[in-house]
């Protein structure tokens, strides 16, 4: 078949198979051509509850037809404040100031802009920025710029802006890391403006995980100095790592949070930069330059606002958590069950998510296994999309029993395949 479009992240030179998508229900997608799939990555990382659950569905239809758009600048309405209101029986209530906007790499671009915003405002310089080695925070020009340089950006690095990186806190040398964030807090010619950090685990940076105390100890640091700590929970927000936000496993409340993904359910696009009083304080003034100057045309879209009030209301109504909990334990075992395995590497878990390497025969990594994988598993009518030679796991929370235990036989297939 030949389309017009261009996909993302897809090279069409390559020539694959793209199939195509007609209806889906919970955790199962269904194809034109009569396949029923499990969706063990929850549609790229969105997807929470499942696919169209009815209350999400419902909210939408509803609010569709009553008010569909309407400029969010000096205007607002109902879904909104509602969401806005509602956010806090989730957020700690220091995060008091919502911002919205439509995608997670918008919800950064808006932290990174309030982060400077924050220090220009009081007649400070400090412009710097403090990254994790490894993490992603999006595809735009300034989350590319915090986030790991390579293959993805090469092309457009003369774009891309200076940051300040640590190392990644690997297990038993975080030391290192807070070492290296102490020395950049508290370099006096340069004083970064603020630290952002995927808590618990980087993504797209290979399921990469660290521990609470780690993470504890880096916003301890900030705060000692001043540095704004700005937690990344596009991905990990709504459930993700066993608690609804990351942070809370920490007990830490950062001055600045992005969530996205599985805000609206994973249904429609929309986000949030929440921000604390002193964020928000910065910016009020009777001085029009201290405005916080960022908008887009859908700021705040109602509709997308309405699925985002069912979400929170499923979360309220459903025992959520209880399915988180299964999913939590089903991992465990499995991870069990493949931990001895010469073929396979790097075993971890956090929360909804387990990962882990396959390895080649003579234990080298072979990255480039990455497409093989992917076609393995499409044949066996399961979407896992892995990360070079990282797999892993992220299933909507209304994974049943059966499709988890076919996503298990899959990946215990591959293991013996590719051993
Ligand atoms: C996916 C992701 C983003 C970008 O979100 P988009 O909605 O795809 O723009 C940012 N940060 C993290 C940690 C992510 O996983």
């Amino acid at each position: 078949m030949t389309s017009k479009i261009w996909h993302p992240f897809t090279q069409h030179g390559l020539g694959q198979d793209i199939p195509e998508v007609v209806r889906a229900e919970g955790a199962t997608l269904y194809t034109n051509d009569g396949r029923e799939i499990v969706d063990a990555i929850s549609s790229w990382w969105v997807q929470t509850h499942g696919h169209c659950h009815p209350k999400i569905v419902s909210a939408i239809q509803q609010q569709s037809a009553q008010l569909d758009q309407i400029i969010f600048a000096g205007w607002t309405h109902e879904p909104a404040e509602e969401l806005a209101k509602n956010l806090s029986d989730f957020l700690p209530d220091t995060l008091n100031h919502i911002f919205f906007s439509d995608s997670g790499s918008t919800a950064v671009e808006v932290a990174l802009k309030m982060a400077l915003g924050f220090w220009h405002n009081q007649g400070q310089q400090r412009h710097r920025i403090l990254v994790m080695d490894h993490s992603y925070h999006g595809d735009t020009i300034g989350a590319m710029s915090i986030g790991a340089r390579g293959v993805f950006n090469d092309a457009y690095a003369s774009l891309l802006f200076d940051v300040g990186s640590i190392p990644f806190p690997e297990s038993g040398a975080e030391q290192i890391t807070f070492d290296a964030l102490a020395v950049f807090c508290a370099d006096q010619d340069d004083p970064p403006a603020a630290l952002i950090v995927e808590p618990l685990i980087l993504g797209a940076g290979g399921m990469k995980v660290y521990t609470p105390e780690t993470l504890r100890e880096m916003q301890r640091i900030c705060r000692e100095h001043d540095v704004l700590f700005i937690a990344d929970e596009v991905m990990t927000g709504w459930g993700r790592t066993g608690t609804v936000f990351a942070c809370e496993q920490a007990g830490i409340t950062p001055d600045i949070l992005c969530m996205a993904k599985g805000l609206t359910g994973g249904v429609i696009p929309l986000a949030i930069t929440a921000a604390s009083a002193p964020v928000y304080d910065a910016h009020f003034s009777k001085d029009r330059a201290k405005t916080f100057f960022h908008s887009s045309s859908f700021t705040a879209n109602p509709i997308a606002c309405a699925a985002a009030n069912a979400n929170l209301q499923i979360w309220r109504d459903e025992p959520v958590q209880q399915r988180i909990e299964h999913i939590i334990r089903r991992h465990q075992a499995f991870a069990g069950q493949i931990a001895e395995h010469q073929n396979v590497s790097g075993i971890r878990q956090c929360g909804t998510i387990l990962a882990f390497e396959i390895n080649d025969a003579s234990g080298n990594y072979m990255s480039a296994i990455g497409p093989d994988l992917l076609k393995f598993f499409a044949e066996r009518n399961i979407l896992l999309r892995p990360l070079g030679n990282t797999v892993y796991i992220m299933p909507p929370y209304c994974i049943s029993d059966a499709e988890l235990t076919a996503v298990y036989r899959a990946i215990e297939d591959t293991i013996v395949h590719f051993a």
